[in-house]
């Protein structure tokens, strides 16, 4: 297992993680299975996309209408806080990622990037696991 850890700023950050996980996947040695890609934390999620300005703006807009962030939420009542806006984006969009290694590489297509969004308040540390898993 690899754990590695980024600062950021919340409020949609987008962090492509590729070369990181890449590097970790060559490290490994591993010619042949997956890696998962796992962050730790409630109000951060991963996923996969084009690394581009325009649709992180696209991505951004549609969540803000499903959970705008200065709205008000049941959760705020139970910690005083204000993330509640954070907290379902990143249920919906979720923690993990499985992308399959061949050959020793990862099987990303062309624009295909991983992409850690981060949706708190505030700024803190993420911690970010990778799991290569070896098929036998
Ligand atoms: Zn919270």
């Amino acid at each position: 297992m690899a754990l590695f850890r980024i600062a950021k700023k919340g409020h949609y950050d987008f962090i492509n993680i590729t070369q990181k996980v890449k590097e970790i996947v060559e490290k490994s040695k591993i010619k042949d299975g997956v890696a998962l890609i796992f962050v730790k934390g409630t109000t951060a999620a991963l996923t996969i996309m084009e690394y581009e300005e325009g649709i992180m703006e696209d991505i951004k807009e549609v969540l803000e209408k499903m959970a705008p962030e200065n709205a008000d939420y049941k959760h705020h009542l139970k910690w005083g806080d204000r993330n509640g806006a954070a907290h379902i984006k990143s249920a919906l969009i979720g923690p993990d990622l499985v992308v399959p290694i061949e050959e020793g590489k990862l099987q990303l297509g062309q624009w295909q990037e991983i992409v850690l969004i981060d949706f708190d308040e505030k700024e803190r540390e993420r911690e970010i696991v990778v799991k290569i898993i070896k098929n036998e």
